[in-house]
């Protein structure tokens, strides 16, 4: 996922991008361009005080990218072999094993890291149908439906309730719908189409969840923010830990013709919701990570990750596969450049990223001795639109440094760097313990029409696109690890507690669940 992000507005598109070929190959403007790079070479550096060059970097980093590579191969074998791969699955497994094969082919040092995920969970039969009135049961009776991940199971034949449609959930309108006791309720969605909308999908939903479970209400029908029945999953635990109430999001123009038969018909709809999802566990699951190890400071590290797991009613080609195949690529190439950056590169694959962004928890928390010497942690994880820039984490001292190591690509437009602090990507728990983060900007391109969706799959990738992200991300990896001084320092906690406020991190964390353990230090930098 990745909940939120900048607005995005007209870009300069740079020679490389408006000239790149469909193949991937360089063409003669490009190799213009990276003529004009490698004269440059010896002059624009990583940072103000050293000799380390960024510009030369670019240069070595671009044709290995552009020119034969094996990431959209080896992303087509992701989605379309392995396919969806929702964490604590055997797909996820397989995926795990895709990666490792992915960096040793790359020539990359790379182990796995376990933890403990609290549940599995595969959705059961799920299957919603109108039973009353007996005039409504003729025909089309029943409506398209999913679980929502990781909704506690119905238990076998199902829940018969009257439904009752709460409009758009908020506390005016449940307290219109009078009493919710044991009824299915029904709530309206606008459609989704902007990082904004797609923000409040999931900030709407802890409030009436909240308010559904304490009035006793039987489950939840989210009515889809897609159109054309398209169907999509994701979750609103986000602990791992199996949700309060069964929920389902139902295809928007059946979830329409709902809403309206029950205004037709005050009182007198009523439905069967089965829902037999099969809840396992507690399982181990894996982190994969590969290293370039640094020559200069190797007990300093960078980041550069992105989540590996997804939903599988697609095969998550969008949402993450693309930019897991982008992170090993990025160690292939900067593997290729035959100089090893000064600082230690590790290139993570986290898994539980749907479930709450646990698989990176678990790297903090298994990794908080070395906290201290983590100088940044880039992340891509919003489809293959084009960077615009990246989002900072709700601050601005580490901007500087990533505009010299950025420098290079000025060209590409990727130069709107914003300031900005939210959950929803694998930087949150890194953020919280006062590591500089870079989240990578996008354009919304086809994100959002396809997220978490059936329709998340391989051709949906803009594979030129993807190239051209993928050398920014491995330039700023590269950057941040090579140049002399770090990028930014560790905040203090008293330095995040006024981040947070600032950025307005502690409404949103509030509003999810996390307020108190981030009071209480059991998740961030300990007060
Ligand atoms: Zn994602």
């Amino acid at each position: 996922m990745r909940l939120g992000c900048c607005g995005t507005t007209g870009l300069v598109i740079g020679v490389l991008i408006s000239a790149t070929s469909a193949r991937g190959q360089l063409t003669s403007s490009e190799t213009d361009a990276l003529s004009k790079l490698q004269s440059s070479a010896n002059t624009a550096a990583c940072s103000a005080s050293d000799a380390s060059s960024c510009a030369q970097a670019a240069a070595k980093l671009i044709p290995v990218i552009l020119g034969d590579s094996p990431m959209i191969e080896n992303l087509r074998k992701l989605t379309d072999e392995i396919g969806g791969r929702v964490t604590g699955t055997a797909a996820m497994a397989k995926a795990v094993q895709w990666g490792i094969a992915g960096f040793r082919a790359a020539g990359v040092d790379v182990h796995s890291e376990d933890y403990s995920l609290p549940v599995t969970w595969n959705e059961g039969a799920t299957r919603l149908t109108i039973i009353a009135p007996a005039s409504l049961t003729l025909s089309n009776a029943t409506l398209r439906a999913v679980s929502e991940g990781w909704s506690p199971a119905i238990p076998h034949g199902g829940v018969d309730a009257n439904v009752t449609d709460v409009g758009d959930g908020s506390e005016v309108e449940l307290s219109r719908a009078g009493n919710l006791k044991g009824a299915i309720l029904l709530v309206h969605s606008e459609i989704g189409s902007s990082w904004p909308d797609l923000f409040n999908e999931y900030m709407r939903p802890p409030g009436i969840i909240a308010r559904a479970t304490k009035d006793g209400a039987a489950a939840i029908l989210w009515m889809g923010a897609r159109e054309r029945l398209l169907l999509y999953r994701h979750t609103n635990s986000l602990t791992g830990e199996i949700d309060r109430i069964p929920q389902a999001v139902v295809a928007r123009e059946d979830g329409m013709r709902l809403a309206r038969v029950v205004a037709a018909n005050p009182g007198k709809v009523r439905v069967r919701l089965e829902m037999p999802n099969q809840v396992n566990g507690p399982t181990e699951q894996e982190n994969v990570v590969g290293e370039i190890r640094g020559y200069e400071k190797p007990d300093e590290v960078v980041i550069l990750g992105a989540h590996l797991d997804s939903w599988e009613l697609g095969t998550g080609a969008l949402d993450n596969g693309c930019n897991a195949a982008l992170v090993i690529e990025a160690a292939r190439a900067i593997k290729s450049m035959g100089t090893l950056p000064k600082r230690t590169i590790r290139f993570v694959l986290f898994s539980g990223e749907e479930q709450g962004t646990i698989g990176s928890l678990a790297y903090v928390k298994s990794h908080a001795s070395e906290l201290d010497k983590l100088r940044g942690v880039v992340i891509v994880d919003s489809g293959s639109g084009r960077f615009t820039g990246f989002s900072l984490g709700g601050r601005s001292d580490t901007e500087a440094g990533l505009r010299q190591i950025l420098k290079p690509l000025d060209a590409w437009g990727a130069t709107q760097h914003t300031a900005d602090a939210s959950f929803g990507t694998d930087n949150f728990d890194f953020l919280l313990q006062g590591i500089p983060t870079f989240v990578a900007n996008q354009e919304i391109s086809n994100y959002l029409a396809n997220y978490h969706a059936a329709s998340d799959t391989f051709d949906k990738v803009d594979q030129r696109e993807l190239k051209l992200n993928t050398v920014i991300a491995a330039l700023a990896a590269w950057g941040i690890a090579d140049r002399t001084e770090p990028v930014g320092k560790r905040l203090t906690r008293a330095e995040l507690d006024s981040l947070v406020r600032q950025t307005g991190l502690d409404e949103q964390m509030k509003l999810l669940g996390y307020w108190e353990q981030w009071q209480s230090g059991a998740r961030g930098r300990k007060p």
